[in-house]
């Protein structure tokens, strides 16, 4: 029997955090905070059981995997904490954008608490082996199977099964699966996105800012520039450290990302707008370049394409919602088709999503019937014998 507590992402984006607990063993499962949210809603809803937490597992740094690290240690958390070599270096950066600042210079990211462990690796926790397998979404991103000896409950984290760049290990058979649910039933693949976004930045000869995140979109992006295309200066060396991590990445999309990168113009802040594309981080302006960019480009009618999530209020969504910047979502999560394949090869178990509204939930339960239309974050179910109550 498996206890599986929904402490956020369910029926909303953001504040991802589960909890698996057996008869001895009590593992969490990432710490987000949810951008848009304020007060107690701002973090995940774990109100009590601190104390008998064994471990904390991060599949990656981003702000809703990550950002509540502090807000946790606060609580009292004093455990140890699992994460990739590429997660522990990215940590520090999301926790100093979305941690409370008085909180984060109290509990500041512990790094003598982490325990390293790679993409693949199998680690034991109390009653708990638990594999690891590469997410496709991130360098260093991971997703995590559970198993206590009878059931396997699958934890998604983010996953992105249709990447020409990143390489997602197939996810093993299971009894839960917690999927990645971020785009509902969205049927446009990434490959149909990708020329979509060629398009449009051929339509746009003169000059465009793409605002991307430094870390995971920024290569997919790369992957398609023309032959002239600008990067902001400043994130050179965080793309080159992403191209050298070959482990996580297709051979044939390394040695064309190197070429990409070897060629990209630097631009500096300053500099009049370039007659060609502008890749600057971050990618909806809250913050990095992308802040000043974004302002700029619209005062001076230089077209912004926006490729990716963006949070109710950000200078992106504004911007998007007043039409003046086009819009072409470049998956960095499962669209309709990868989301099925996954649940098939799953052998078609119980489904929860995370990470969407319920809207999108109703969606995706036309295509995956087993889909949990009713999980919501503070809820508790229970996995026996196959069966989820
Ligand atoms: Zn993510």
């Amino acid at each position: 029997m498996m206890q599986v507590d929904l402490h956020g992402g369910f029926g909303e984006k953001g504040r991802t955090s589960v909890a698996l607990r057996s008869a001895n063993s009590h593992i969490l499962l990432d710490v987000g905070i949810k951008v848009g949210a304020s007060g107690r809603e701002y973090y995940p809803a774990i109100d009590k059981g601190i104390e008998t937490i064994d471990a904390l597992l991060l599949s990656h740094a981003h702000e809703d995997h990550v950002g509540a690290l502090s807000w946790f240690l606060a609580q009292g958390y004093s455990g140890p904490i699992y994460m990739t070599e590429e997660t522990r270096d990215e940590a520090p950066a999301t926790l100093a954008h979305y941690a409370d600042a008085a909180q984060l210079k109290q509990f500041p990211f512990p790094r003598d608490r982490v325990e390293l462990f790679r993409p693949g690796d199998t680690l034991t926790i109390g009653d708990f082996t638990i594999r690891t397998g590469r997410s496709g979404h991130v360098v260093g991103g991971v997703w995590f199977a559970v198993g206590n000896g009878q059931e396997t409950v699958v934890y998604a984290g983010d996953v992105l099964p249709d990447s020409k760049v990143f390489v997602m290990d197939p996810l093993p058979s299971c009894d839960l699966l917690i999927l990645d649910a971020s785009y509902g039933a969205d049927p446009v693949s990434g490959g149909a996105r990708a020329d979509a976004i060629a398009t449009w930045i051929a339509e746009h000869p003169k000059g465009c800012l793409l605002p991307t995140p430094l870390f995971g979109r920024s290569l997919e992006l790369l992957a398609i520039m023309p032959k002239r295309f600008a990067i902001h200066a400043s994130m050179r060396q965080a793309l080159a450290s992403q191209i050298a991590a070959t482990d996580a990445l297709y051979p044939k999309a390394v040695e064309r990302l190197k070429h990409q990168l070897a060629s990209a113009i630097d631009w500096h802040d300053g500099e009049p707008l370039p007659d060609c594309p502008l890749l600057a981080d971050d990618g909806m302006g809250t913050a990095g370049p992308s802040a000043t960019l974004i302002p700029l480009a619209d005062a001076s009618n230089y077209p912004v394409l926006l490729t990716g999530h963006l949070p109710a209020s950000s200078p992106g969504d504004l911007l998007y919602r007043a039409g003046r910047a086009g819009w072409i979502r470049m998956p960095t999560h499962p669209t309709l088709s990868g989301n099925m394949d996954i649940w098939h090869r799953s052998g078609e178990p119980p489904v929860l999503g995370h990470s969407c509204t319920p809207y999108m939930l109703d969606d995706l339960t036309l295509h995956i019937p087993s889909l949990r239309i009713d999980a919501r974050t503070g809820q508790s179910l229970t996995l026996r014998e196959g069966k989820i109550a």
